[in-house]
């Protein structure tokens, strides 16, 4: 049986669970036969076997979402916009089911995975209005007898790539505006993460959404599914977010059909408290920041940046809440810090740690696995004394570890802030409003949360620069990464 029972016993509505891929409506195996292991990574649990599909499936899909493209794109906006609705309310009913899974196959805590339930449907929502709002222009004439105008045209099939840390919302930022602008999509989501995405595509199919406009490929090979998604010449988009190295080998694949691309890729977020902060304030945004999904986010504050003025009382702040965070299953309503996604993630993090102490970094609190808990737990950790020369501060984190360096000056703060490839989130905390302009103004990063630890919303664009990528999902902006422009000249009109 490829769902265990006790799995299935803890849903209202079990239907939202499947171990196959969902092409043209329909749920399918793979040709193959072959099967792989989902597992609860804090537990070790076998949740179920996933169908392991391929090349042969992906070109099934893409093909789905050409024929069903002819249809979606000639659907009224007022329609989109109602089954997309559809979708979104489906998504609220189910929202305790899908936070269940997401808890089950990613370890989030369960009021984190509701709440990145709830923040994934808002991109539905948003998005069933834009659908709406596609306007085109009327431009100045340059001569009398003609007339200039633009529309907004659907790009095409959108391919979509997506990683386990959101597993639901990563998929819902760009489902949603590439359904409202009228595009068809192919979705692969991580081989940590399908359930939630092939429960997403249940509810897409009870709100009514034709049979080819969602698909959704689950598979064990990202490279031989990435490859027919980036050469396939009806996949006119893709759309990515993942890490840089991955987005990169991506991007000089669709170079080959030129297609529009979207990047979201990793980040090295700075995280810079001033003497001038308020320092409550700032401890708090910083647990916000670092420690939301046991530091496995793209925007997570990854280095802590102090002034000297206030780094002693900071960094004592800092160690007494992080102390306090309870560690463990994201099913004990206690538990803030769940378990990573997998083993070569706690042999990163370790790694990285191991390092920066062997350098003359001190750790005020954790520093070492929670072994007691299981083989993938992290104890939340504060390291002091951390230094520009160690890898720590160069490297992606993606764990439950604020490494805290010292400034003196504001210029110095920019240059470390800025002293990375990366330009995705960025946070400051200072009550100067001179320095909060100077300082918005000069961080390199798409980014920028003043006295703020949180900033991801749908309402506002999300995105990066330098080499965590480009596009922006989200907001009044999101929905251009999925239209082409067309430009409509009419003459002999005098
Ligand atoms: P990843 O290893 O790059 O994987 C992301 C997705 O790409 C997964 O679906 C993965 O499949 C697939 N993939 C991997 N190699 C591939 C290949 N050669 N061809 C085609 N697809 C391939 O990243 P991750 O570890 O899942 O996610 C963490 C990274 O995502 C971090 O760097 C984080 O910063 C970034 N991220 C960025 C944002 C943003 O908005 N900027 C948001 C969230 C996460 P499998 O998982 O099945 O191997």
């Amino acid at each position: 049986m490829p769902i265990s029972a006790p799995l299935m016993s803890h849903f209202e509505h079990p239907e939202l669970i499947h171990h196959q891929s969902y092409i043209n409506g329909k749920w399918v195996d793979a040709f193959s036969g072959d099967t792989f292991a989902i597992i609860n990574p804090s537990t070790g649990e076998h949740l179920i076997d996933m169908t392991n599909v391929g090349a042969i499936e992906t070109n099934n899909a893409i093909a789905a979402a050409q024929a069903a493209l002819a249809e979606w794109r000639k659907v009224l906006p007022k329609e989109k916009a109602r089954l997309l609705r559809k979708w979104h309310q489906l998504i609220i009913d189910n929202q305790d089911d899908l936070a269940r899974l997401m808890t089950l196959e990613q370890g989030k805590p369960f009021a984190e995975s509701k709440g990145e339930v709830l923040y994934g449907a808002s991109f539905i929502d948003w998005f069933a209005d834009e659908a709406r709002r596609l306007y085109g222009d009327v431009i100045p004439t340059f001569a009398q007898d003609k007339r200039l105008l633009t529309v907004k045209q659907p790009v095409g099939v959108v391919a979509a790539i997506t990683p386990w840390n959101f597993p639901i919302a990563m998929i819902t930022r760009k489902a949603g505006p590439a359904l409202a602008a009228g595009c068809t999509i192919v979705i692969k989501p991580s081989d940590e993460t399908p359930l939630c995405a092939l429960a997403l595509a249940e509810l897409s199919h009870q709100a009514g959404i034709p049979a080819g406009v969602i698909n959704v490929v689950v598979g064990k090979n990202a490279v031989e599914i990435g490859n027919v998604l980036t050469s396939h010449a009806d996949v006119k988009k893709l759309s990515f977010t993942g890490s840089t190295p991955v987005g990169k080998l991506l991007l000089s694949q669709c170079a080959q059909t030129v297609k529009r691309t979207s990047m979201e890729l990793g980040g090295n977020a700075p995280f810079i408290v001033f003497d001038d902060a308020d320092l409550d304030a700032a401890v708090e945004g910083a647990i916000a920041s670092k420690y939301r999904n046991a530091g496995q986010t793209c925007v997570c504050a990854n280095r802590m940046l102090v002034q000297a003025g206030i780094y002693d009382a900071f960094s004592k702040k800092l160690a007494a809440r992080v102390q306090e965070l309870s560690t463990g299953d994201g099913f004990n309503d206690k538990v803030q810090i769940g378990p990573l996604i997998n083993n070569a993630a706690i042999n990163k993090v370790s790694e990285l740690v191991e390092s920066a102490i062997q350098n003359g970094a001190t750790a005020l609190v954790g520093g070492k696995p929670a072994d007691a808990l299981g083989t993938r737990f992290y104890e939340p950790t504060v390291l002091t004394g951390v230094t520009q020369d160690m890898s720590i501060f160069h490297r992606e984190i993606f764990g439950p570890v604020a490494p805290l360096l010292k400034f003196e000056t504001e210029a110095e703060a920019i240059a470390m802030a800025n002293d990375t490839p990366f330009g995705l989130a960025s946070y400051f905390y200072s009550q100067n409003i001179a320095r909060i302009w100077r300082v918005s103004e000069a961080l390199d990063y798409g980014m920028v949360g003043i006295n703020e630890g949180i900033v991801s919303t749908e309402v506002a664009p999300f995105g990066g620069i330098k080499e965590s990528g480009s596009g922006r999902e989200g907001s009044k902006y999101g929905i251009d990464e999925y239209v082409e422009i067309k430009y409509l000249c009419m003459g002999g009109l005098s």
